[in-house]
């Protein structure tokens, strides 16, 4: 048990909730209202919990435990992630070995058993963690991606699509990581744009029939040349032959020309001042003996790009050029006319490397373009590339942390292309480029096999069933979400990995005859191998005869696995090993009411939900959904542990409680897909004002608790029992609007805000009540409060748990139900909204009245006479006595006519006017209540108990003696004065009495 008593609370709650088994009580409590369903978005437990976890266990604890007191059963099932890059890499790590030649080295099945054991590193921590920030879910039955039941029904899945035509295989250009060495899907792409610098290259193409002129294209990945078979150019674009001097002389001493090719409008930019190309056509050259020499470029041809078209150039590099078995080779090296070809950027003339890059591959397809794949997947250069030393470099080593370094191999194909003299131009360039989200090394557009969900074919009904969903932030529906969708293709489902589902595709080795298996027992009847795990080591081992034909082949499985994004959108079966269990349960379960998540799940995980939903049942996954923001350092900074720009979040919770952590972040922007710069001393802020204050009320009540019969009601008719009792109402009815409509942000804040009227202004005001001797009136202060705080525990119980039931346990009635988490949120009450407007206008005017007195100098212990309305003020006289009270007043007058010798001083609200005037009696009186505050604060200070009498000395001037003789009384009374003795010289306390100080002491 922690040491403070903050926590220490918490944790006697945390325990409560354990011995007496609420959670499970609330699953089994009655659900009138039915089942409410719920999907966990699984974490990985490779590392700690981080804020953004908590703060997904706030909202995913918040609106089940709103729910089920709204009558609702809400099965809430912790889920865990398993599968993927993540844990591979950090197996990688930990074995030592980097890549996949590596892995295959020391055999699949170690490594996923090493994968396996590795997974839960950090379980145990969830396991104390996430109970202990209030969560009330169930982590003993977890669900993960990993089992074979959840694995299982990604089979029947992926079958089910593949029957009804929505999945299928395709060779295309896609986005690689050469270190994971795997494709990428287009979210993930989406996820890891930065800002890099590569190094641009303008290469020199020289036509065949021309020697001497130059077609020139542009690209920002030289890597890629030697993969080059064909440049493309535009069918509408105008292109001009300049004839430029080459900066070399030849043996007779004469300047040597060559032409170039590019695009008019390009060029034409030379003239309107463009720095690069003013550069790379200059007018004047330098000689070696320093002088300058003039030669000006000039176009001696002008035509349209289907002039160029089919002419043959001369290939960057010939040793795939010169490969008779490189098929199509007749048709490389030549122009043709491309579509996409633009003069935004280049020179208007595109490099095209069919294995590199979508238009590309495009068009090679079209025209039988040779495809030379010189890169593996894996970023190696095939050493045939004849670049002697730079064979083989490695295109991986360049991280997205190091943005502005160049890949060797650039510099290296740059310089071999600068030796053979076609290089026309080279500079460092600064561009938008994906990297891989997992491991950040930059991307390969690279042309590979993969298998798609055919999301385009299905985009009506996805757009269709998206109609259904409630987003909060609304904006998220048309935005973010809806833009996604719209703009969605196919999804690549295959990688090329270790630890995750294996994909259910055998092949025939001979004739590639296809089958797709949907369950373990239809694997089982081809194969006659039963299997009870589904993982790649596994499965792989399964072959059996190729049937058609009597074709003597042997059916493998295809080697890919699933993209692990098809694993954590199959939650909604999956995690019910639907269809082959739960089929009843699954019905009543699907879509859910509610999911939440992280906004970056916008384009993951509730996207692929809702597509694997669209696909299979033609419906959404999930009904409301509510997106969160993230939580940044202080300094709006990433939260990094290596910058320590952050405070460990059980720290956090060990010194304010989670109650004060959830009520900071659930009431904060982050609840609307906005971002949080997370600030201790807020969060602290919030421990003081709400649950602090909380506490203190409560503790006021415990006062008085006991003294007198009372119970827990609603229908006082005091005036300020009016007035809290409609704020509560209005509070419960404020939160149960934003809790329906998913905005918890909404709904939190004005929880918070309540505690400020009821400690401030309700008890602050109410406090001689208590105390006082009118019973009937104690009774019915004492009956609205515990009404308030049993009805408050109600409202707060969804955000801070644990201050709640403590609340509860401490106001609750007889026979009511042991924990506030298992009682009924109450119906909306209508209340009374003139006692709040009022009692708002009230306290307006009292605080405009206490700036007047302030900027008057007159004290609130100075009494004054009286506060004049000229008209009616608009609130009735039973607030008179508050007005008089609060300001220190002898009356409150309504409807006179002010006149001017009587008032000194206008309030601001028009036609209240409060007399400032101080009346010799006044005066005393206010001296005297200086004075029976100061005695009052040395009796405290030199800790003397309540009534305790004492001797009071007192040194004053003359014209103060009489008045201190005559209040003798009141000093008795109301602060134990048994006497007074008058000192000619003394050393104490100072008090100020208008002009004259006096001096005290016991
Ligand atoms: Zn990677
Ligand atoms: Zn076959």
């Amino acid at each position: 048990m922690s040491d403070n008593p903050v926590a220490k609370r918490e944790e006697e709650i945390l325990s409560f909730w354990n011995e007496r088994e609420i959670f499970k009580k609330t699953l089994e409590k009655d659900a009138p209202r039915g089942n409410y369903s719920f999907y966990d978005g699984p974490p990985f437990a490779t590392g700690l919990p981080h804020y953004g976890h908590l703060l997904q266990s706030f909202v995913k604890d918040a609106v089940p435990r709103y729910q089920t007191m709204r009558g609702y059963r809400v099965q809430r099932r912790w889920g865990w992630d398993c599968h993927g890059l993540p844990i591979e890499n950090i197996v990688e790590k930990e074995l030592g070995i980097s890549g996949k030649a590596d892995i295959e080295k020391i055999g699949i099945k170690k490594f996923n058993d090493t994968c396996r054991e590795k997974i839960f590193t950090y379980a145990k921590e969830w396991e104390r963690i996430i109970p202990r920030v209030g969560r009330f879910v169930d982590m003993g039955d977890a669900y993960k991606t990993m089992d074979t039941s959840y694995m299982e029904s990604e089979w029947w899945a992926f079958k089910e699509l593949y029957d009804k035509g929505l999945v299928y295989e395709s060779y295309r250009s896609m986005h690689v990581c050469p270190r994971c060495e795997t494709t990428l899907s287009q979210g993930e792409v989406s996820e890891g744009y930065e800002e890099i610098k590569d190094l641009s290259a303008t290469v020199k193409f020289e036509l065949v029939d021309e020697p001497g002129t130059y077609l020139i294209a542009w690209t920002t990945t030289p890597w890629s040349l030697p993969g080059n078979t064909a440049l493309a150019v535009g069918k509408d674009i105008e292109y001009v032959k300049v004839k430029k001097f080459t900066g070399k002389w030849d043996k007779k001493n004469e300047p040597t020309y060559e032409y170039i090719i590019l695009s008019k409008e390009i060029y034409n930019k030379k003239q309107e001042g463009n720095i690069r190309l003013m550069r790379e056509f200059p007018s004047v050259y330098q000689v070696p003996d320093g002088c300058a020499v003039p030669h000006v470029p000039k176009v001696v041809d002008e035509f349209g790009g289907l002039n160029i078209v089919g002419k043959q150039y001369k290939p960057l590099f010939d040793t795939y050029a010169q490969d008779e078995s490189l098929e199509n080779r007749e048709n490389g090296w030549k122009v043709y006319v491309g579509d996409f070809v633009t003069t935004d950027t280049g020179t208007g003339i595109v490099h095209i490397a069919p294995a590199f890059g979508s238009d590309d591959m495009a068009l090679g397809k079209e025209y039988n373009l040779p495809f030379i794949q010189h890169v593996s997947m894996g970023g190696i250069m095939d050493a045939r590339v004849d670049m002697g030393e730079f064979s083989e470099l490695d295109l991986k080593p360049r991280a997205k942390n190091k943005p502005d370094e160049i890949r060797e191999i650039d510099l290296a194909i740059v310089k071999h292309l600068k030796e053979k003299e076609l290089l026309f131009a080279s500079e460092k360039y600064v561009h938008s480029y994906p990297h891989c989200w997992r491991c950040d090394t930059a991307l390969l557009n690279y042309a590979t096999s993969s298998w798609f969900v055919g999301v385009e074919k299905m985009k009506a009904t996805l757009l269709k069933t998206a109609e259904a969903i409630n987003w909060s932030p609304a904006h998220i529906k048309e935005g973010r979400f809806g833009k996604w969708l719209e703009g969605a293709r196919d999804w690549s489902i295959s990688r090329q990995r270790y630890w995750a589902n294996t994909m259910p595709v055998w092949r025939c080795d001979t004739c590639t005859h296809e089958k797709v298996f949907g369950s373990i027992d239809e694997l089982e009847a081809a194969s006659g191998v039963r299997v009870d795990d589904l993982h790649k080591d596994v499965v792989d081992q399964v072959t059996f005869a190729c049937k058609k034909d009597d074709c003597g082949g042997v059916m493998k499985r295809i080697p890919d696995v699933f993209d692990t994004w098809f694993n954590s959108g199959s939650v909604p079966y999956a995690s019910m090993h639907y269809p082959f269990d739960n089929k009843e349960a699954f019905k009543e379960r699907f879509p859910a009411d509610f999911i939440g998540e992280a906004q970056d799940q916008t384009r993951a995980w509730f996207y692929y939900q809702h597509v694997l939903a669209g696909g299979l049942f033609e419906s959404h996954a999930f009904k409301n959904c509510i997106v969160t923001g993230i939580v940044l350092a202080e300094d709006g900074k990433k939260m990094a542990k290596k910058l320590q720009n952050y405070p460990d979040p059980m720290d956090v919770v060990d010194k304010y409680g989670a109650d004060a952590m959830r009520m900071y972040i659930l009431s904060s922007p982050v609840m609307r897909a906005e971002s949080l710069n997370f600030s201790e001393k807020d969060l602290q802020e919030i421990e003081r004002k709400m649950i602090g204050r909380l506490v203190n009320v409560y503790e006021f009540y415990a006062l008085y608790k006991d003294s007198i019969e009372h119970d827990a009601r609603a229908d006082s008719t005091h005036v300020l029992d009016r007035w809290i009792v409609s704020r509560m109402q209005q509070l419960h009815k404020e939160v149960t609007d934003a809790m329906e409509g998913y905005e918890i942000d909404r709904a939190a804040r004005p929880i918070g805000d309540f505690v400020d009227d009821l400690s401030t202004w309700y008890i602050r005001r109410s406090r001689d009540r208590f105390k006082g001797k009118d019973e009937e009136d104690k009774v019915a202060a004492l009956n609205t409060l515990r009404w308030v705080l049993k009805e408050y525990a109600k409202v707060a119980a969804p955000f801070a748990p644990f201050i709640a039931d403590w609340l509860w346990q401490k106001v609750k009635t007889e026979g009511a139900v042991e924990s506030v988490h298992l009682a009924e949120w109450s119906d909306v009450m209508k209340f009374d909204e003139h006692v709040i407007k009022d009692m708002a206008q009230v306290r307006e005017l009292i605080s405009q009245a206490l700036e007047v007195r302030a900027k008057e100098g007159i004290k609130v212990r100075q009494p004054l006479e009286e506060i004049c309305f000229e008209d009616d003020p608009g609130f009735g006289v039973q607030y008179d006595e508050l007005i008089r009270d609060e300001l220190n007043l002898k009356q409150v007058r309504r409807n006179v006519t002010i006149t001017p010798s009587v008032l000194t001083l206008r309030v601001v609200i028009p036609g209240v006017t409060i007399n400032t005037e101080i009346t010799p009696s006044l005066q005393k009186e206010g001296y005297v209540r200086e004075l029976l505050r100061a005695v009052q604060g040395l009796r405290k200070k030199t800790g003397l108990e309540p009534g305790e009498m004492v001797t009071l000395r007192i040194k004053a001037p003359e014209s103060l003696h009489d008045l201190i003789e005559e209040s003798r009384d009141e000093l008795r009374a109301l602060a134990s004065v048994a006497q007074v003795i008058w000192e000619e010289t003394l050393e104490g306390e100072e008090v100020v009495m208008g002009e004259e100080k006096a001096i005290i002491a016991f």
